[in-house]
């Protein structure tokens, strides 16, 4: 563990990606460690049309022109899990699940965050066949059909909001015996004339043929099981940020996603730069990761000039 690194980017998604092309433009020596190279759109299924560019390309494609765009420029890559990240004066002391030790002088989170999966059977079955994790990306290719968003606080709401532009139903199922979206949003969702919110409701199972077409869910209240037939299913029962490494070092808001600077994406401690999905940024998109990863990038370089 001789060696001290300029910078270590924790998670190779479009936020540490870019930050990696960035850092390698300044010449810095840089180390990824990630445990994929992708992240989340390395695993979506259906095709990405926000991201400047491409008018439609898929989640892999484009991680793969991200990937070969970074392997142009100088990177040296560790395939490992980071476990946890310390200050000792003014490095950091990186551990990985591989038991190996990692020093450098600035550090970028990017280790974005996962969707709460349902854990229901036919889930994993129905990814991209109709089961969805983001309405903003997904919503279009369900114009005029009958879907489900599972959860009631006010990610389920505006997905519900959203999706109300394209589908012609919409039911909403709550576990809990209210709703948890505020007022304001409980009030759209009611003027789009789409909804049917349905509480006190479990859901059991996806089922279908190549695509969803039906839930299952189990009424708390009378126990019975009862089905509703739907074409596409976007879970919204919250995120868990991949940010438990760096407990201690960082400051979290309630949902344990990282609080930064807007101008740097700087944490809590200097030299420290969280960016994506794990940081506290309200919108989660490939093009506002890649745009952080960019600017803590230039931002690490800025401070490993003051310091060294
Ligand atoms: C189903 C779905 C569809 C979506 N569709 C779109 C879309 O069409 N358009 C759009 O703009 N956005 C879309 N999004 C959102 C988009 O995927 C995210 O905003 C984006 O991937 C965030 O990038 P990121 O680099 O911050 O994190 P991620 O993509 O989550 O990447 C995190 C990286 O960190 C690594 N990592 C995690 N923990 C550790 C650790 N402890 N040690 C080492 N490495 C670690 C992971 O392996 C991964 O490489 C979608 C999301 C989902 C789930």
């Amino acid at each position: 563990m001789n060696k001290v690194y300029d910078l270590i980017i924790i998670g190779a998604g479009p936020a540490g990606i870019t930050a990696g092309i960035y850092a390698s433009r300044q010449k810095m020596n840089t180390l990824f460690i990630t445990k994929d190279f992708g992240g989340q759109e390395g695993k979506k299924a259906v095709d990405i049309e926000n991201y400047p560019g491409f008018k439609k390309i898929t989640g892999p494609d484009l991680i793969k022109k991200l990937k070969e765009h970074l392997e142009s420029q100088e990177v040296l890559v560790e395939r490992d899990g980071v476990v946890n990240v310390e200050k000792k004066g003014d490095k950091f002391l990186v551990k990985t699940a591989n038991k190996k030790k990692f020093e450098s002088y600035t550090v970028i989170i990017a280790s974005g965050a996962d969707p709460r999966p349902l854990e229901v059977p036919g889930e994993k079955e129905f990814v991209g066949k109709g089961i969805s994790y983001c309405a903003i990306c997904d919503g279009p290719l369900f114009r005029d059909k009958t879907v489900a968003v599972v959860g009631g606080g006010n990610s389920g709401f505006e997905s519900a909001i959203f999706l109300s532009n394209y589908v012609k139903k919409i039911y909403i199922l709550e576990y809990g015996s209210e709703v948890k979206a505020d007022k304001e949003n409980q009030n759209l969702v009611e003027k789009t004339g789409k909804t049917e919110i349905i509480t006190n409701a479990k859901l059991e199972r996806v089922e279908g043929d190549k695509f969803v077409k039906s839930i299952t869910y189990k009424d708390l209240k009378t126990k019975e099981d009862k089905e509703l037939e739907v074409d596409g299913v976007f879970v919204e029962i919250g995120c868990q940020p991949a940010t438990a490494f760096v407990k201690g070092l960082v400051l979290f808001n309630e949902r344990d996603e990282i609080i930064v600077e807007y101008e740097t994406c700087q944490t809590k401690a200097e030299g420290l730069y969280a960016v994506g999905d794990c940081n506290a940024g309200k919108f989660k998109q490939i093009i506002t990761a890649a745009g952080e990863g960019a600017k803590a990038a230039l931002a690490a370089y800025g401070y490993l000039q003051e310091i060294k």
